[in-house]
């Protein structure tokens, strides 16, 4: 096999700032995140991918690797990676660093030496003792999260069109924007990318495979109050903000995301804004169980009901927005696709972590547009933060984990 290199890649790749911005409302929501585009573009022409296509309007880059075996049966298998990073962090100026062979010691990034990457505070670090971890200078986040994806779905088709004597179906890819402001999957076009099943490549962990995420909505409690002054206020006054705080109070206490983990939902108050004659609440409701979610919403519903009986009607108004559902429904069909990957894991010596994501993915997103998409790790750690950091050697093996899969569709 050549020497592609996916760590060369990786490092060229996170110095091209592409930060999305949700304020923007345009799309894609920042310019930069052509510059990333544009280079991509030209790489996978250079390496003589098929069918490059660059999506000028709305940032979007397709390719495909055409089959080279001779089964009509092997499905078209796409990989998809997002280009844009966080907005928490700046991704401007990242400037990445090697540590080679790792010894589990303390790792300080910036030059002052204040800022430190320390076992003490991310344990998991421990694990990769031995290992080269690429880290940041401690000013911005590294962007493994999603380029680690990037390099590695590069380095792979880079491989097949190398190695032409690696046998397998027709290979598509994807690279998309804004996927941290939820909007990656906006004007995904899923006929021109002509996949049949995908990945996302988005995760962290070697071994990871997510196809499992919540269901989610958001809910809106608007209160309307009854401002009297206080000194007469006696059974006049009803305080909107005390309303609030009364509906929050007939939520089940222990549905919180300070108290849940693993499959188990929740309510999360996320914002109050809070006056005597009018308050509003804004929640957000998640769960993978899709009864218990239907459940959770209808709770939410009856919970203002009560107080409507108390309070008198149009005190309180409910809004119950859906935001996204649990990919599972999507992906029990497909199966092989779960297996195929935990396959092309074992092969390697990975082993697999299953652990249903408590969030969304743009692969739920996708998988419900009628591409089933679970998503694959990236190496890469500690995402949206300045002590994000990714392993070269799960990188690495990430690369071959693609390839695995490949080779397990032909
Ligand atoms: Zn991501």
């Amino acid at each position: 096999m050549s020497d592609v290199d996916v760590i060369e890649k990786f490092l060229r790749y996170v110095k091209v700032d592409t930060q999305s911005d949700d304020s923007t409302g345009s799309s894609p929501s920042t310019m930069k995140q052509h510059d990333l585009a544009g280079i991509l573009y030209k790489e996978l022409v250079a390496i003589g991918a098929s069918d490059v296509y660059y999506d000028e309007k709305h940032c979007y880059v397709y390719a495909s690797v055409p089959a080279n075996n001779d089964n009509p049966d092997s499905p078209p298998i796409g990989f998809i990676a997002h280009m844009d990073t966080s907005d928490e962090v700046s991704g401007r100026d990242v400037n990445p660093r090697i540590v080679e062979k790792y010894d589990g010691s303390d790792i300080k990034l910036d030059s002052a030496g204040k800022i430190i990457l320390s076992p003490d505070d991310f344990p998991e670090l421990l694990n990769h003792k031995g290992e080269d971890l690429i880290v940041t200078d401690g000013m911005t986040l590294l962007g493994a999260d999603d380029k680690a994806g990037v390099a590695e779905i590069m380095t792979m088709a880079q491989i097949l069109t190398e190695n032409p004597e690696i046998k397998h179906g027709e290979i598509k890819i994807a690279f998309t924007p804004d996927e941290e402001i939820g909007e990656g999957t906006a004007f995904f076009d899923l006929k021109r990318f002509g996949a049949k099943y995908a990945y996302t490549v988005d995760g962290g962990k070697l071994g990871e495979l997510e196809y499992e995420n919540f269901n989610a909505a958001e809910g809106t409690v608007e209160v309307k109050g009854r401002s009297v002054h206080p000194g007469d206020a006696k059974m006049r006054m009803i305080n909107a903000s005390l309303v609030c705080y009364e509906f929050h109070s007939l939520l089940p206490v222990f549905q919180n995301p300070m108290y849940t983990e693993g499959r188990e939902g929740f309510f999360h108050l996320t914002q109050i804004d809070g006056r005597t004659d009018s308050a509003t609440a804004y929640y957000i409701i998640r769960d993978h169980d899709e009864k218990l979610f239907e459940q959770k919403k209808e709770f939410f519903r009856e919970a203002a009901e009560f107080l409507n009986k108390k309070y008198g009607e149009g005190t309180v108004t409910v809004t119950i927005t859906e935001q996204y559902r649990n990919m599972i429904e999507k992906i029990r069909p497909h199966m092989h696709l779960v297996e195929n990957a935990k396959k092309a894991m074992e092969d390697l010596g990975i082993e697999p972590i299953d652990r249903p994501i408590r969030g969304g993915t743009d692969g739920a997103a996708l998988s419900y547009m009628g591409l089933p998409c679970p998503n694959l790790c990236t190496g890469g750690y500690n995402f949206h933060g300045k002590y994000e950091y990714a392993s070269v050697q799960e990188m690495r093996s990430v690369v071959k984990l693609l390839l695995g899969i490949i080779g397990n569709y032909r």
